[in-house]
């Protein structure tokens, strides 16, 4: 690889490096990316899937908004691959009077923000949409065109798309050491010494590591491992993404007619040896809640359990801005919810770097909102 002062090397293939650096080419940018790994490796490629603006905690919300535009034409950023979003309803129903009220007082707040995108639902209009519930419910959130992907496949495509533009892509190349020179960066890899003029820090529940080498601020990121799993193949009953207000569920049937099932909960993850466990019991709570909620689900075998290693912060709101080194911005501790957020991330951290104004305030994302003084 040639050296280059003007160059600008983004850390970590999941959607939020690769987002980066597919907006940082198509403007015409000198861009390379490195994955210890491989491209969506990580959580990126093996998330929910769940494209939903439904219940984000509202600051993050014009965030979300401006990502579900890009998702709605994804066709024109990643082409073919555009095809593993399927768009859908998102609905989160109540189980119990407190999930009535936590949906009811939600609704409420949003629309005094001036968000519409959330409706309540009464249990009525929830059976309706969804025929084979078998339990009653309280009613619900509904966001309608919402949806879930194949995250790997959207990776790859925002990968593709970065190289298509004139971007590089190297795998298997580990970022060990981060030094400020006169007029640039220099990054130690696992394949050689590569010099930039800006780095971009989206390396996943990596990324305090990475931080903490560029001389940049301590973050309290806590590296864990959300679990997923999936069933065999059964009749489609669930035409739409389901959660339960108050409570860690994520289950949708693919058109395979498989339940994936999972998300929230969360085992221990490994960062030096980039593995998460996988903790049963705790995942059978969310099987627990998934066959409550439609019984055709007992007779499904699970077929397949894994898990992904995730950053959270603990105000679970992601990282997205400038460092306080010049030249080095961050983009990470998304939480276990920043698969959707990734489009709209990847344009404000390509704005970021090229010195414009994002379209989005990032001002709740500020890297320097856990410094003491
Ligand atoms: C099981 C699970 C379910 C989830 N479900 C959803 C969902 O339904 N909806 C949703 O919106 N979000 C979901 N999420 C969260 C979402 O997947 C993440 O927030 C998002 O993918 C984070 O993207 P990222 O690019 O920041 O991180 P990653 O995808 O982790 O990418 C970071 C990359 O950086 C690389 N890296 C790290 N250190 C270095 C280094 N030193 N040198 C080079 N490369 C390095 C890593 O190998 C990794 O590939 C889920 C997450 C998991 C694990």
């Amino acid at each position: 690889m040639p050296a280059g002062k003007d160059r600008i090397i983004v850390i970590g293939g999941g959607i939020q490096g690769c987002a980066t650096a597919y907006f940082l080419a198509k403007r015409g940018q000198d861009v390379t990316l490195l994955e210890k790994d491989h491209i969506g490796r990580h959580a990126s490629g093996v998330n929910a899937g769940g494209v939903r603006r439904l219940g984000r905690d509202p600051v993050e919300i014009p965030l979300s908004l401006a990502s579900m535009d890009i998702w709605q034409s994804l066709q024109g950023h990643i082409g073919d691959h555009a095809d593993a979003f399927h768009p859908c309803f998102y609905l989160k129903v109540a189980l119990d009077e407190d999930g009535q009220a936590l949906g009811v007082d939600r609704i409420n707040a949003l629309l005094k923000a001036g968000f519409k995108h959330e409706i309540w639902l009464e249990d009525w209009e929830v059976k309706r949409r969804l025929p084979h519930l078998s339990c009653p419910t309280y009613g619900g959130i509904l966001v309608e065109g919402d949806g879930w992907a194949l995250p790997w496949r959207i990776v790859q495509g925002f990968a593709s798309a970065a190289v298509k533009h004139g971007s590089r892509l190297v795998e298997g190349c580990r970022v060990v050491g981060i030094e400020r020179g006169r007029d640039g960066w220099q990054l130690h890899t696992t394949k050689g010494l590569l010099e930039a003029a800006q780095v971009v820090n989206c390396a996943g529940a990596w990324a305090a590591g990475l931080s903490a080498l560029a001389g940049d601020a301590a973050f309290p990121l806590s590296p864990y491992a959300p679990m997923l799993a999936v069933t065999d193949s059964r009749p489609g009953i669930l035409p739409a993404v389901i959660g339960v207000l108050g409570q860690t569920l994520s289950l949708k049937q693919l058109h395979s007619g498989q339940f994936v099932i999972g998300g929230g909960i969360r085992a221990r993850a490994n960062l030096e040896t980039s593995r998460g466990e996988i903790d049963i019991p705790a995942l059978a709570a969310s099987m627990d809640l998934a066959t409550t909620l439609f019984t055709a689900i007992t007779s499904a075998r699970i077929i397949r359990c894994w898990s992904g290693i995730e950053g959270y912060m603990p105000d679970g709101l992601p990282v997205i801005g400038r460092g306080s080194q010049p030249g080095l911005v961050h983009g990470f501790g998304f939480s276990a919810h920043g698969f959707q957020l990734g489009p709209a991330v990847g344009e404000a951290l390509a704005d970021l770097v090229m010195g414009q104004q994002p379209r989005i305030s990032l001002a709740p994302f500020s890297p320097s909102r856990f410094e003491t003084t």
